[in-house]
């Protein structure tokens, strides 16, 4: 007898990432770490695999006081740290529209209250080819269709082409559109969609009819381990001059930049262009998290706050986190200089925590690479390696072990 209902979703047996993560986890066991190379995980580790968690964070976690993490949080999170999260994914930047924030429980949940608000059951969400598996499962729960736009084309860049023919399609088709695009440092590619792509991609909003609504969702999760903190930002003001019928919304995570992947904080932040949208996006976020998640966790908002309140404090933080994102950036890199030397296509890379390889059967490369001890993440049009996952020498060795693999099975 089965009780649940499916509802249009796709049940899997078990996550694919974590059961793939699990029997790497019991070679480690059987034949030892050093013959195991971990490539699945989604959080950043050290050269030995333990999870890196920031100090400086951790110093102010242990002195919370029950009054700063035991009471209920207001739905929309405390006014610190709507502030603060403010500051946090704009940096020095000021917008110039009606800002509103909205707590979510991780980035996850500014991508499910985005889908939820924004767009209606039935209709058509874009996202690129490439894409992090939750947002089909989120685009399947509410009911939504998840269609998707070439990512990369054939010079290696964000496919314009690609993105204005189906956000044309679709918007033949349906009033509004929800648009999400992960960026800098995007999952499961490394790619960061330049400033110059960012005039393109406001162009082709531009070219539509007025009545037209989209809604942009900047799935920015990885942006501080994507470089520079000033540089990465580079594309912001864009976003300000958009079309007053793209309302941008800037979908921030805690997990990466303050290592506080379980805390569950993460915010959405609108740019809109008058105080009636600020006001509609702060109204309907309010009842849709309500409807969900009631509020979100108190201990990481009082954190984030107080790290803004604390100017010296703020700087070590970012102190610390800039060696870690050094380290990863050189694993990154020493993975695609490897991968160039040895002719390993892979997707253009720029940073953060995943490189990716296409091929035509990754399920097939990721099964016999397991049998060498090496894990990765197979998806539909390619291979996922985390090199937040492995040292900067394991980085090094991936490239020609999964061409030699490739090659062996003629893909
Ligand atoms: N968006 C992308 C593309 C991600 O990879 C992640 C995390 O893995 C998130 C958003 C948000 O994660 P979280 O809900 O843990 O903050």
């Amino acid at each position: 007898m089965i009780f649940a209902r499916e509802n249009g979703r796709v049940i899997p047996r078990e996550d694919k990432i974590f059961s793939i993560s699990n029997r790497a986890k019991a070679m480690i066991k059987e034949v030892g770490k050093d013959k195991v190379i971990n490539g699945t995980i989604g959080a950043l580790v050290d050269d030995d695999g333990n999870l890196i968690v920031l100090d400086s964070v951790r110093k102010v976690f242990a002195s919370l006081q029950p009054g700063e993490y035991a009471p209920y949080a207001p739905i929309r999170g405390i006014p610190e740290f709507r502030e603060a999260v403010k500051k946090a994914a704009f940096g020095s930047y000021e917008p110039k529209g009606f800002t509103e924030v909205c707590a979510t429980p991780g980035g996850t949940g500014g991508v499910r209250n985005t889908m939820a608000n924004f767009s209606s059951p039935g209709e058509k969400v874009l996202v690129a080819d490439w894409f992090w598996a939750p947002y089909k499962t989120i685009s399947q729960e509410l009911g939504r269709e998840l269609r998707t736009f070439r990512f990369i084309n054939e010079e290696g860049a964000f496919d314009i082409e690609s993105f204005r023919a189906n956000v044309t399609e679709i918007l033949a088709g349906q009033d509004g559109l929800v648009v999400i695009l992960n960026t800098p440092a995007h999952n499961p590619t490394g790619y960061s969609i330049t400033v110059e792509e960012w005039q393109k991609i406001k162009a082709v909003f531009g070219e539509l009819p007025a009545d037209k609504k989209v809604t942009l969702l900047i799935d920015a999760a990885y942006i501080d381990f994507a470089g520079d903190e000033e540089e990465v930002r580079n594309f912001l003001p864009i976003l300000d001059e958009m079309p007053g019928n793209v309302l941008p919304i800037m979908g921030y995570s805690a997990s990466k930049t303050f290592t506080m992947y379980g805390m569950r904080c993460g915010a959405m932040i609108c740019l809109a262009k008058t105080e009636e949208v600020a006001d509609e996006f702060r109204r309907v976020t309010e009842v849709s998290s309500r409807a969900s998640w009631s509020n979100c966790n108190l201990a990481p908002q009082t954190i984030i706050a107080k790290i803004f309140a604390d100017p010296e404090l703020k700087a070590k933080v970012d102190e610390e986190r800039a060696v870690y994102r050094d380290m990863l950036l050189r694993r990154g890199r020493a993975f695609e200089e490897e991968a160039a030397k040895i002719g390993l296509g892979i997707v253009p890379f720029d940073a953060g925590f995943f490189v990716s390889i296409p091929m035509p059967n990754a399920d097939a490369v990721a099964q016999e690479l397991e049998k060498e001890g090496i894990f990765l993440v197979p998806l539909a049009k390619g291979l996922r390696v985390s090199v937040a996952a492995v040292s900067e020498e394991k980085a090094r060795i991936l490239p020609a072990r999964i061409k030699a693999c490739m090659d062996r099975l003629g893909q």
